[in-house]
């Protein structure tokens, strides 16, 4: 038996996103029979509660929350219970998103504790969590992207009409304004005027000290699944389709009938050959290991193809898109878990 630590949970607000991812990571697991979970859950204090129950005690903290986008609150000072550190687990799933879980600090936690973990190192994960890092990388290696405008919560607050003017003649409308360091959408907006981007700047910057401003395109949404570490492999694509709502927001991304997931995408073979090149040279050049959801623009107008994000540790549950479209190639969620923890003892080794 292969004992795997799964954490889960954490003090982002992506926190109910990664119980989801969790369950289904914990339930497969138990399924196979070959290896024996120990879950150990972050709760949105920053508490570590380990054992068979972890999860569901989340789970039901998560039902009572009002649900709602904040900063992760100061480090907690202890852990509870974690028995024996992390020598008694083979290697580790960290099945946390967003900020303190998928932005190298628990994987900086892991590579101290010498124990191995699935997915990124701690580069890997942090340049990925930073949208304007992974940017700037991406740029180096001259893959296509829109453009785009990096600022501080410091630089806003001092000059904000400076800004507005700036991001006007840099980007013009509609722009979309995020915090570098989330996911899920979370504080992200789409600006059509002034008074639109001022309030999104003033959002994204309660949320992080670092932002980033986009030009907004007309475009869908292709993501492709990368799997493995040195030679990775791409799966076919996805097209992310959303019904009643401007973009793919936090609401469409996790309300049933919101937005769909058409696998493979209706693309044409060239443009799957494109995304599918570009995916693995962003997977490589952000140095991402073991896993990543890579997600990309198809512009309506042209059909050119831009790179937009790449996600260090996706959505994780066996409909959400990096296991579906995995699926679609012939992994099932069972073996695409095999896979991960082989190449996590494989990194380690
Ligand atoms: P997250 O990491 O939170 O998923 P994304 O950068 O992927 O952040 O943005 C979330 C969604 O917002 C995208 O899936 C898309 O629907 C919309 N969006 C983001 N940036 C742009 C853009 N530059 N042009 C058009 N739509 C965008
Ligand atoms: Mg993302
Ligand atoms: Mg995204």
């Amino acid at each position: 038996m292969v004992r795997v630590m799964v954490i889960f949970g954490g003090r982002s607000g992506e926190h109910e996103v990664s119980l989801a991812s969790a369950r289904g990571v914990i339930e497969a697991l138990e399924k196979s029979g070959r290896y024996e979970v120990l879950p150990v859950g972050i709760t949105r204090e920053g508490r570590w509660r380990v054992g068979e129950n972890a999860l569901s005690e989340l789970e039901a903290a998560a039902r009572r929350a009002i649900p709602q986008a904040q900063e992760p609150r100061a480090p907690a000072t202890r852990d509870e219970k974690l028995p024996n550190g992390f020598g008694d687990v083979d290697v580790v799933f960290p099945v946390l998103h967003g900020p303190y879980g998928e932005d190298g600090t628990v994987q900086g936690l892991l590579e101290l504790a010498g124990v191995p973990y699935v997915g990124s190192g701690v580069l890997g994960s942090a340049v990925s969590m930073d949208k304007i890092t992974m940017k700037k990388i991406f740029a180096f290696h001259g893959l296509p992207q829109v453009n785009w405008v990096g600022l501080t919560r410091e630089e806003w607050e001092c000059d904000p009409e400076g800004w507005i003017g700036r991001i006007e003649a840099l980007l013009g409308y509609p722009c979309f304004v995020k915090p570098s360091n989330l996911g899920s959408s979370v504080g992200i907006s789409k600006a059509r005027d002034a008074g639109e981007l001022r309030a999104g700047l003033e959002e994204a910057a309660e949320l992080d000290r670092r932002i980033i401003v986009e030009q907004g395109l007309d475009a869908r949404e292709i993501e492709v699944s990368v799997l493995g570490n040195e030679w990775p492999e791409v799966s076919l694509p996805g097209e992310i389709v959303v019904r009643n709502r401007d973009f793919y927001d936090y609401r469409a991304k996790y309300t049933e009938g919101e937005s769909e997931i058409v696998v493979p995408a209706r693309i044409p073979d060239e443009t799957t050959r494109a995304i599918r090149e570009i995916a693995r040279t962003a997977f490589r050049a952000v140095d991402a290991a073991g896993m990543a959801r890579v997600d990309f623009f198809l512009e309506r107008e042209t059909g050119r193809v831009l790179l937009n994000e790449i996600n260090t540790i996706p959505g994780f549950t066996p409909t959400s898109g990096y296991a579906r479209f995995w699926a679609a190639s012939g992994l099932s969620y069972e073996q695409l878990l095999d896979r991960l923890i082989r190449h996590a003892l494989e990194r380690h080794g």
